[in-house]
């Protein structure tokens, strides 16, 4: 992959706060940011310098997005295949490839994806019907998670089955092909950021440790209270993925920590995450200009932590303490922009710089 030069242009798919935060990280490294998203108004098209608004399957504006941009990424893994598939055809650059963004949208095929590499998941079936949901059930077992195969994120489309009772009318409920996933019994939740540049070095931040509250993400805090060997597994699996899909870019996974120090790999993020806000202030280099290195062929950056720290987000009515939020002489506020308030919402977080 050649490397970009500053002035290149860089494309983002996705016009919410990570766009936002990529187009920052950016914009300091001296590249253009053009953002393509179907929101008008968007927090990341408020930073950077063109949008192009239009669903994303217009396959003309998508032809006219890849001629102008030198790179394109994605800020959310719920863009369409097809959306990848156009911009390649158009001749542009695509990174991450679009064969990690698939394995990450289909909760089934990431799961057999990480088994794959030897990497531990909760049990899972797949379920398309009430019937082949009563039948994985006893396999399974109880307490059992059904959540939608496709496009859920935030913990939204999940219906916890805590006896065979209560999956009676669940797949109705759903409404979609499901995955069936047996209850974790973790003892936090952890998850990793890892990079990998074109030609196939690697980076990693220190594992983080997350407090999730209704399924959102609420806290995150380093060091993450883990043994040396876990953040070891939690490396190597992330090592793993990466080269398994000559990934470029920069990826999470997040998994549950059970007792004893396992790792139980929950999902893939093949982008930023929210997980990862930390490290504009806390690291070396921030998860955000990491990735606009790894997709412009620059080498990466380094990873090291500067001291300890927690990232709150700041969700729905939380961002009204903003102004004592500032006030406060060694935390970071970021706010995202956005226009509405409303419950559950990411309106921004708040990085806490501690000893
Ligand atoms: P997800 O949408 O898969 O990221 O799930 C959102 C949250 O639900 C996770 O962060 C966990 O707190 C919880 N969760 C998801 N899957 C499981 C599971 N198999 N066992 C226990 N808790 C889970």
């Amino acid at each position: 992959m050649s490397q970009l030069s500053p002035g290149k242009t860089i494309g983002i798919l996705g016009g919410g706060q990570l766009g936002r935060m990529l187009s920052q990280a950016a914009a300091q490294l001296g590249f253009d940011v053009c953002i393509f998203t179907d929101e008008p108004d968007s927090p990341a098209a408020r930073v950077s310098a063109r949008t192009f608004v239009a669903n994303y399957l217009d396959a003309a504006a998508l032809t006219d997005f890849a001629r102008r941009v030198d790179v394109v990424t994605t800020e959310f893994e719920n863009v369409p295949a097809q959306t990848a598939e156009i911009l390649l055809t158009a001749g542009a650059r695509v990174a991450p490839n679009p064969r990690a963004l698939a394995i990450a949208q289909d909760r089934v095929d990431e799961k057999s994806f990480l088994n794959t590499l030897g990497i531990a998941t909760p049990r899972f079936a797949a379920v398309s019907s009430q019937a082949e949901l009563d039948a994985a059930l006893p396999e399974i077992g109880t307490p059992a998670l059904l959540k939608t195969r496709r496009l859920g994120y935030d913990g939204r489309g999940q219906i916890r089955i805590n006896t065979p009772q209560d999956a009676n009318d669940a797949y109705e409920k759903l409404g979609a092909p499901g995955i069936l996933e047996g209850w974790c019994g973790f003892e936090r939740e952890v998850s990793i950021i890892a990079a990998r540049s074109a030609n196939g070095a690697t980076a990693f931040y220190d594992v983080c440790e997350n407090v999730h509250s209704g399924g959102i993400l609420s806290r995150t805090i380093l060091p993450a209270r883990v043994e040396a060997h876990t953040e070891r597994s939690a490396r190597e699996a992330a090592s793993a993925v990466l080269g398994a899909l000559d990934y470029v870019g920069v990826l999470t996974i997040e998994f549950f920590l059970m007792p004893g120090g396992a790792l139980v790999a929950n999902e893939i993020a093949p982008r930023v995450h929210n997980s990862g806000h930390w490290t504009i202030e806390g690291a070396m280099t921030s998860q955000f200009e990491q990735h606009v290195r790894a997709i412009a062929g620059w080498p990466l950056g380094a990873t090291t932590r500067r001291c300890d720290v927690e990232m709150i987000n700041l969700i729905g009515e939380d961002a009204q303490s903003w102004e004592a939020c500032a006030a406060e002489s060694n935390a970071r506020l970021h706010l995202y922009g956005k226009r509405d308030t409303r419950a559950g919402r990411k309106m921004g977080h708040v990085t806490r710089l501690l000893a």
